[in-house]
């Protein structure tokens, strides 16, 4: 009796530990299903300030209002989570935007893009995730492929799903020479689609070899929700020219 008892605990908790990472980008489970998966991820569905979206210089606002990002190398533990591959940071990185420091907390990639640019997708998009207490900003950064297998190798020490491994990683890296970006007010992209998510999504790319993209999308090639509409959102551009 009390070994039937502690099975069934144990299949109780196990349940609710995975219950929130059933989501998927697949069949039932697919992003179409999000909303019916949990009471928690009822705004993936009915949710007016959804990410990601298309972006057009065209249709934004121009504007001036700008960031600042402190970032340095700096040691990651690298989790393969089975939904992309992260990257948490063990130093402390920031983005200060409209005088508030947001923490660099983790970065992470999808396959293809999410946000599209006057409908196009690229092959891979960056997510640099910051936190001030419970605000969230998230830097946006479009990824073009090279041929050649040159520098940055991002992806050489991707680890087995549910798995760790540390490295290093030069930030300065990840981010595009050229200033100018989109500023809108969104979610974020995956279950429970939460919204109030700042997004600053680079104009210019950073490039990675296709050989680096590889070893990514051997895990994950098709990580990515669909655009959202924008509704009566302001999508600001900012076409600065110097970081
Ligand atoms: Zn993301």
């Amino acid at each position: 009796m009390r070994s039937a008892l502690i099975i069934l605990f144990s299949v109780v908790l196990f349940f609710q530990c995975t219950h929130h990472s059933i989501w998927s980008y697949d069949k039932t489970t697919d992003e179409k299903h999000w909303a019916q998966l949990s009471n928690a991820y009822l705004n993936c569905s009915s949710g007016k300030r959804q990410s990601p979206i298309n972006l057009s210089s065209k249709k934004s606002t121009h504007s001036k209002h700008n960031f600042q990002l402190k970032y340095h190398p700096s040691n990651v533990d690298i989790i393969n989570n089975g939904h992309t591959v992260e990257f948490d940071l063990e130093e402390k990185n920031y983005l200060i935007l409209h005088n508030i420091k947001f923490e660099l907390v983790q970065f992470h990639w999808h396959s293809q893009s999410e946000h599209t640019v006057e409908g196009r997708h690229f092959p891979l998009e960056l997510h640099l995730v910051h936190k001030n207490k419970n605000n969230i900003a998230v830097l946006g950064v479009l990824v073009d492929i090279i041929e050649e297998d040159r520098k940055p190798h991002f992806f050489d020490n991707i680890p087995a799903i549910g798995k760790h491994q540390k490295t290093r990683v030069d930030l300065s890296q990840l981010i595009p020479q050229s200033k100018s970006h989109y500023y809108y007010q969104g979610s974020l992209t995956t279950p429970p689609c939460t919204e109030g998510v700042q997004w600053i999504v680079f104009d210019q790319h950073i490039k990675v070899s296709r050989k680096q993209l590889q070893k990514f999308t051997f895990f994950y090639d098709h990580n990515f929700r669909k655009t959202q509409p924008s509704y009566s959102r302001n999508i600001f551009y900012n076409p600065h020219k110097k970081l």
